[in-house]
């Protein structure tokens, strides 16, 4: 095992007053609270460069947002190319080719009887577009959505959630939106059964829920049911699309491809922008589309002012372009198994770590709490503190001690997930692992872990 690199963490970025002034200065005090605070100075593939010097490794990727990596050239050029065509960017009165180009590819990818696309810029906005469609299409309001699921901060978005840290206060939400255990069948029936729903949205694999995967008959089983009681399914693989998890959408590794386990509509974002250029797409069947754009009257009924902007097409284009010519999705799904693999074999003999689980690229590490009474106390008075932090310690510790950067799942902080750029190399692999078993091995043998951690958690309480 490497050892661990002590050096200081590199400087604060606070230099720039204007953030905290004008923007949001609880960001930059949790960021230094953290001591995850640095200046970028440049970002490639994996690695993020920082002013003085130091190689962070990127294992979060904004969220599944950098599957080609940072700035990888080939996007660079195909933007740089479309603002020297000086084209139509945004003119919203002529056909803009490069969406109907953008589009094809995107169905033909997704497969199914996925047929049109309607684009936006952001995941949420493409919830949003899922929730009005599918009411026009079906003539219901009511909706139903998976315990623990994320689908972004919108207030309609937000009403497909349960987590009250997302919602408090922000309220009302939509009415008629009703909660489903993730996995289970019969609770999905019987909530079907009362034929009310417009749709059921879920995401394959729940990624801020802990990422959770499904037993592999989970959502064809879920189609049918859907399809049975008159309820489109919606799936959103914002993070799990553009061959996060191997394939380029996770609905291909559960046998959503059968005439009677179609998805209706899937929702697309993060990864899709290249991590340059923000955009979002909502493919759906013909149906679907058609309801909602039923005459010359209704053709713009549901738009927005940057949809299908050039720069934002080419880019998709040219994303999809290096995740097909690089064949990014086989190595996700390879390495990613592999990554799994040497993650369980180094880390599931220590007490706190519960599970290792996860899909092409994406995983995620569970911490328990521990049995043994040595390492319980302290856990325990750390919890008593701010439970939410437990999290963050080994978030910190990766970034601070072995310079890499990760996160844990929005609504499971006892979850670190692990999603690294599908470029990421074995080598980069191979520090993660031994980083993150060193972080791991310290937390079940060091007493100063938890004297940090507990300092932490107190200071915390006041941040
Ligand atoms: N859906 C999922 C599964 C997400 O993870 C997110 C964001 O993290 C969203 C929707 C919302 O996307 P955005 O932040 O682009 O609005």
């Amino acid at each position: 095992m490497a050892t661990v690199t002590t050096a200081a963490p590199p400087p604060t970025a606070g230099s720039n007053p204007d953030y905290s002034n004008y923007v949001n200065p609880q960001w930059v005090r949790l960021l230094n609270l953290l001591q995850m605070n640095v200046r970028y100075q440049r970002c490639s593939g994996t690695e993020l460069f920082t002013d003085d010097g130091t190689v962070i490794l990127d294992f979060l990727s904004g969220y599944c947002v950098h599957n080609v990596g940072h700035n990888h050239p080939a996007i660079i050029e195909a933007i740089k190319d479309e603002l020297d065509r000086h084209g139509p960017a945004m003119l919203q009165s002529h056909v803009p080719d490069l969406a109907g180009t953008l589009a094809h590819r995107l169905c033909s990818l997704a497969g199914g009887n996925l047929e049109k696309v309607f684009f936006a810029c952001s995941g949420s906005e493409g919830v949003e577009t899922a929730i009005k469609f599918a009411r026009k299409h079906t003539r219901r309001k009511d909706l139903i959505y998976a315990d623990g699921a994320f689908h972004g901060l919108t207030c309609g978005a937000l009403s497909l959630m349960g987590d009250a840290f997302w919602k408090d206060k922000f309220g009302p939400m939509l009415s008629g939106t009703v909660a489903v255990p993730f996995g289970d069948l019969a609770a999905l029936g019987h909530t079907l059964s009362s034929g009310r729903y417009a749709a059921f949205f879920v995401e394959p694999v729940q990624s801020e829920a802990g990422i959770r995967v499904p037993e592999p008959q989970y959502l064809a089983e879920a189609a049918r049911l859907c399809h049975r009681h008159g309820t489109l399914l919606v799936l959103d693989e914002v993070q799990t699309g553009m061959f996060r998890t191997g394939t380029f959408l996770a609905a291909h590794q559960f046998g959503l491809d059968q005439k009677d386990t179609l998805p209706d509509i899937v929702i697309l974002a993060k990864a899709l922008s290249g991590g340059l250029v923000p955009v979002s797409a909502v493919l759906m069947t013909g149906d679907v589309y058609h309801s909602v754009y039923d005459s010359l009257k209704r053709s713009i009924v549901h738009t927005s002012t940057f949809s299908e902007n050039s720069l934002a097409m080419r880019t998709g284009l040219a994303t999809l372009d290096v995740l097909e010519t690089e064949h990014l999705g086989e190595r996700a799904l390879h390495m990613g198994e592999e990554l799994r693999r040497r993650l369980r074999e180094s880390l599931l003999r220590y007490e706190m770590v519960k599970d290792v689980r996860g899909l092409g690229m994406l995983s995620g590490i569970e911490f328990q709490t521990p049995s043994s009474l040595k390492l319980r106390v302290p856990f325990e008075a750390f919890r008593s503190i701010h439970a939410g932090m437990f999290g963050q310690m080994i978030v910190m510790r990766l970034f601070r001690d072995w310079r890499i950067l990760t996160q844990i799942c929005g609504n499971n902080f006892m979850v670190l997930k692990v999603a690294p750029p599908l470029v990421v190399t074995e080598e980069q692999l191979d520090r993660f692992v031994d980083a993150i078993t060193a972080v791991v091995d310290l937390m079940h043998t060091s007493a100063s872990f938890w004297s940090e951690a507990l300092s932490l958690a107190r200071r915390a309480v006041n941040v």
